[in-house]
């Protein structure tokens, strides 16, 4: 795990489906992605997310400072 990897706080927040509200705002549902366990907010497939095609992508920092549907208290966001 790299070092920008442990700023993650395990929310698992950014696991849940994301839909856009009237106004075009995204909008964290109650639904998470069926490999997220809720219980811990772990992904059980994290060293393979990139191919079990669940739409996963690397929260890269270029990807986080542009990625309006994560929330405002997550950690990569915090270290930007
Ligand atoms: S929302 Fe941010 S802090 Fe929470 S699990 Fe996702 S990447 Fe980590």
């Amino acid at each position: 795990m790299t070092a920008w990897e442990e700023a993650c706080k395990r929310c698992g927040l950014c696991c849940f489906e994301k839909s856009v509200d009237l106004k075009g705002q995204p909008v964290t549902t109650r639904i998470p992605c069926r490999h997220l366990d809720i219980i811990s907010r772990e992904c059980r497939v994290y060293h393979k997310r990139l191919d079990v095609g669940e739409g996963c992508i690397k929260l890269t920092p270029e990807i986080v400072a542009k990625a309006d549907w994560l929330p405002d208290g997550c950690a990569y966001k915090k270290r930007l």
